[in-house]
């Protein structure tokens, strides 16, 4: 099927979803903690299972609830992104399984899996705020407990890298 008109990701409304769990989970500082924000999204239940090293993780529905299971074996900051992404997929309704591989990924449900996750545990308004006293990368990370891959991605994604005084 030719998917076209259907290829352009909806990001708005990732980062409108995940800017209203947060809200719901009456979050407003980092680290964004998950356990506090799943808490919010009806009938989810997350786990580590044993996988082989390419999976991340995934998320399925069956009779009506749902299901993240991340990848034990990885490092937490890595699940943290992870299981963002999986509760960004039950969000938004996607119904096709995760895809996954870089950040940045061109396929539209993945992209807007992102957005959601990157807005989940490195909110804007928080990140703004952070960035104006924590100037490189490292503690950027540190301070929302994510990866330096990631804390390197949103910043360029969100134009923010000249507040920066380091990329360390
Ligand atoms: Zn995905």
């Amino acid at each position: 099927m030719d998917d076209d008109l259907n290829s352009k990701p909806n990001l708005n409304l990732a980062r409108k979803l995940a800017r209203q769990l947060l809200s719901d989970s009456h979050i407003t500082s980092a680290p964004v903690l998950l356990r506090n924000v799943a808490k919010y999204v009806p009938d989810l239940s997350i786990e580590g299972k044993e996988f082989e090293d390419e999976i991340s993780g995934l998320q399925i529905s069956y009779k009506g609830k749902y299901y993240i299971c991340y990848n034990a074996s990885h490092p937490v900051k890595r699940n943290r992104f992870t299981v963002a992404h999986e509760i960004a997929h039950i969000m938004l309704g996607h119904t096709t399984s995760c895809r996954k591989n870089n950040l940045g990924s061109k396929d539209p449900a993945e992209a807007e899996a992102d957005q959601f996750a990157a807005e989940l545990i490195m909110p804007l308004s928080v990140l703004k705020t952070a960035i104006s006293t924590t100037k490189n990368v490292k503690d950027l990370a540190s301070l929302f407990w994510v990866s330096k891959e990631a804390m390197s991605w949103r910043i360029i994604e969100t134009k923010l890298f000249n507040k920066l005084n380091s990329w360390g």
